[in-house]
């Protein structure tokens, strides 16, 4: 008798007005970083989504007209009939495999800066546009007022054109026009769009209204809404106006799909929402009030989660980005009862720093992420060799282990050698960490798939020096020792270290900061590095009782993690531990009382006390290993056909450049000159079509 599958319900398909998905698994609007300059990369990666059997597959935001654009970001464009194209490839190639395209048509209102078109920007009020540019809205009149809500009519018919079978209307992530409405905070308007709810709800139901009615039924419409902005009383709350605007919607939208605001609270990392389903309390009352189905997003990776939101009714749809990501093949893994090899999201958002950086989609879980055109990888698929020969992988960190999965999956045996009882490297230490836990995802999936594979040997405690590399006789060696942290202080603002006098208190680092002792009452962080080490050091001192100065270069605590959305909720969490925190400073010198600064602008000293110091500036290559290996070779005293370091022994780096790193080693083993290439997208001169009319 064949055993029912526990997840069947996620199987069922699901109406959407005129349309039906085939399943509930629904891949959300999400950025890329690819957008409207990179349209072939953007419908691989869409159709690996479809392909791995998500229901449903959106674009990221589309602009639907040059008077709200948000260059240099790179996101979708449907301004002209000239853009139908490349929307055309990606429906058709995500209906191939036979998923829903859907299209997330915005105008940015005052997110949106203009800097390409150079229109002045509008938004229901006059004003700055919440980007860091010395740019202001200008109010709307009412012709803006209706030139919008015929620019979404335009787009919608386009959408139809292009082959999308649910549009969206989107008032999210306090990024799009129609959401800057709803909001008292910038909507003071005295006019019939401005004042009571019912009048800042007007435009979003009339955009909606005229959306509905120019499809024609030729697709869904769905409203992309921010419920609650976790601001309290000064913002959109769910158990208020949000609840409002939903009942005053209600019957208008085939489909909500339904979050927080905003980007920051939506895509909220582990390390501040660690739970999955964290957005249910304030998105669950939408099921109740609607009679059209509801989608949701709250970092699900487990089937078991999904299936309570659907049985609980809480979700119609499991609404996913980052799980998409990090696994483009999860439904159709859940659906092979395969759920235990899926990919799961760390929630690291690395994939976001990526669109905030204008960089293309990179995914710390999934190296194949955003290269699905680029280099023609596949998730869950790669070219299998001819020349099965045994190969050598030195350390089990996220390169090492990412090298080996590879290197098994194209059918060469792996020897892995680690030089202790653990596989993980950097991952299992930081998951040790304060809010970084699931970073041990990284170590847990590979040595899930490692352990089962028939042709990998791990051989644990075994710390290899050159001779014994050598001496394994192996030919294809990938070296993957990793990196540490550097004592010297040498980093961006110390290029040749950190002097200290003879007598200075004790210097540590990330690597040896839990040496530390309830003695040392006072320490120091100091960062030059920015991203999360240093802020997470400081927690963990102060979590263990220590009276906790955090000190860096930068202007504020973890800088860098201002792309990941986490920045502000770092530097309020250290200040609401306590922790002091003083900014700008290079370090003169260390000495017996503490760690003596200059402020990196001014110059002016200042001198902290401390018993002891942990430095988290820069790390150092553990490269002696491919180093010797190397000399060897260029000495013709080995004779390896590969000899490659992979990693943070390489060039240190994110988790997500170390398991990139050793997927490429891997996919390279054999790989031709042309296997080896990328593609990049060329862009074409358009003809007059392409032309713009100026306000
Ligand atoms: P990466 O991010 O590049 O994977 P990590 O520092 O996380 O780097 O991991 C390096 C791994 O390599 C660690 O697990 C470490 O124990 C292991 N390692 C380091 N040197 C050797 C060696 N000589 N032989 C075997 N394993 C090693
Ligand atoms: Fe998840 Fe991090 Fe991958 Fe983004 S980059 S999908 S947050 S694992």
């Amino acid at each position: 008798m064949t055993q029912k599958n526990p997840f069947d319900i996620l199987f069922e398909p699901v109406d959407i007005g005129p349309v039906t998905a085939p399943n509930r698994f629904y891949q959300v609007p999400h950025c890329t970083g690819l957008g409207h300059a990179n349209p072939a990369a953007e419908v691989a990666l869409r159709a690996t989504k479809a392909e791995g059997g998500w229901g449903v597959v959106c674009t990221q935001e589309v602009e639907i007209h040059p008077s709200s654009e948000i260059s240099p970001f790179l996101e979708g464009r449907i301004w002209d009939d000239a853009d139908i194209p490349a929307h055309r490839a990606m429906t058709d190639a995500v209906h191939e495999h036979g998923a829903l395209a859907g299209i997330e048509l915005v105008h940015n209102g005052l997110h949106a800066a203009n800097l390409s078109s150079r229109v002045a920007p509008m938004g229901p009020s006059h004003r700055p546009v919440d980007l860091l540019h010395p740019i202001q809205t200008r109010a709307m009149n009412l012709t803006d007022i209706k030139a919008l809500k015929q620019w979404y009519v335009d787009a919608a018919k386009r959408s139809v054109d292009a082959g999308f079978d649910i549009v969206y209307v989107y008032a999210g992530h306090n990024m799009a026009t129609l959401m800057h409405f709803l909001l008292p905070r910038y909507n003071n308007r005295i006019d019939n769009y401005g004042g009571t709810l019912k009048n800042r709800v007007r435009l979003l139901q009339e955009t909606l209204s005229d959306v509905k009615d120019a499809v024609g039924g030729q697709c869904a419409v769905a409203l992309r809404l921010a419920v609650d902005e976790l601001m309290g009383a000064e913002g959109l709350q769910a158990d208020d106006e949000g609840r409002e605007i939903v009942t005053m919607l209600a019957d208008i939208p085939d489909l909500w799909d339904v979050n927080i605001s905003g980007w920051d609270n939506d895509s909220a990392t582990a390390r501040f929402e660690p739970a999955e389903g964290y957005q249910e309390q304030y998105t669950a009352f939408v099921k109740d009030l609607v009679k059209v189905p509801v989608v949701g997003v709250g970092r699900f990776t487990s089937p078991e989660a999904m299936v309570s939101q659907v049985k609980r009714g809480v979700l119609d749809f499991i609404g996913a980005a980052r799980p998409s990501i990090a696994d483009p093949f999860l439904p159709n893994k859940i659906a092979s009862g395969q759920a235990e090899h899926i990919r799961e999201c760390i929630g690291c958002n690395i994939c976001v720093a990526s669109d905030n950086i204008i960089a293309p989609i990179r995914c710390t879980q999934n190296p194949t992420m955003g290269e699905e055109w680029k280099r023609g990888w596949h998730p869950e698929k790669s070219r299998q060799t001819d020349k099965p020969e045994q190969t050598l992988v030195v350390g089990g960190g996220p390169a090492g282990l990412e090298c080996a999965l590879q290197l098994s999956l194209r059918g060469f045996p792996v020897l892995l050698a680690e030089a202790s009882l653990e596989l993980g490297g950097r991952v299992l230490r930081e998951s040790l960490l304060p809010g970084l836990s699931s970073y041990r995802r990284v170590r847990d999936y590979r040595q899930n798939k490692l352990l089962q594979a028939p042709l990998v040997q791990i051989a644990f405690d075994n710390k290899l020096d050159a001779q014994a590399v050598i001496d394994t006789e192996i030919k294809h060696v990938f070296v993957a020792t990793g990196a540490c942290w550097d004592d010297s202080g040498l980093g961006r603002q110390h290029p040749m270290g950190i002097s200290r006098t003879a007598d200075a208190i004790p210097v540590l680092t990330p690597d040896s900061f839990g040496s530390i002792t309830a003695q040392s009452k006072r320490v120091i962080v100091y960062d030059d590095d920015h991203y999360y080490m240093g802020g997470v050091i400081a927690e963990a001192l102060c979590q263990k009782g220590h009276i906790v100065t955090y000190v860096t270069s930068a202007n504020s605590v973890s800088a860098w993690t201002e792309h990941t959305l986490e920045q502000h909720k770092i530097q309020a969490r250290l200040l609401k531990l306590g922790i002091e925190v003083i900014t700008a400073q290079r370090v003169l010198e260390i000495n017996a009382q503490g760690v003596s600064f200059a402020n990196v602008y001014s110059s002016i000293p200042c001198e902290v006390e401390s018993s002891c110091v942990v430095l988290v500036t820069s790390k150092t290559p553990d490269n002696s290993v491919i180093d010797t290996l190397q000399t060897m070779q260029d000495d013709n005293k080995a004779n390896f056909t590969t000899l490659s370091a992979v990693g943070d022994c390489l060039a240190p780096s994110t988790v997500a450049a170390a398991v990139y790193s050793g997927h490429l080693a891997a996919r390279s083993l054999y790989a031709n000159e042309e296997q080896k290439l990328y593609r990049r997208e060329m862009v074409l001169h358009q003809s007059a079509e392409n032309v713009h009319q100026s306000d």
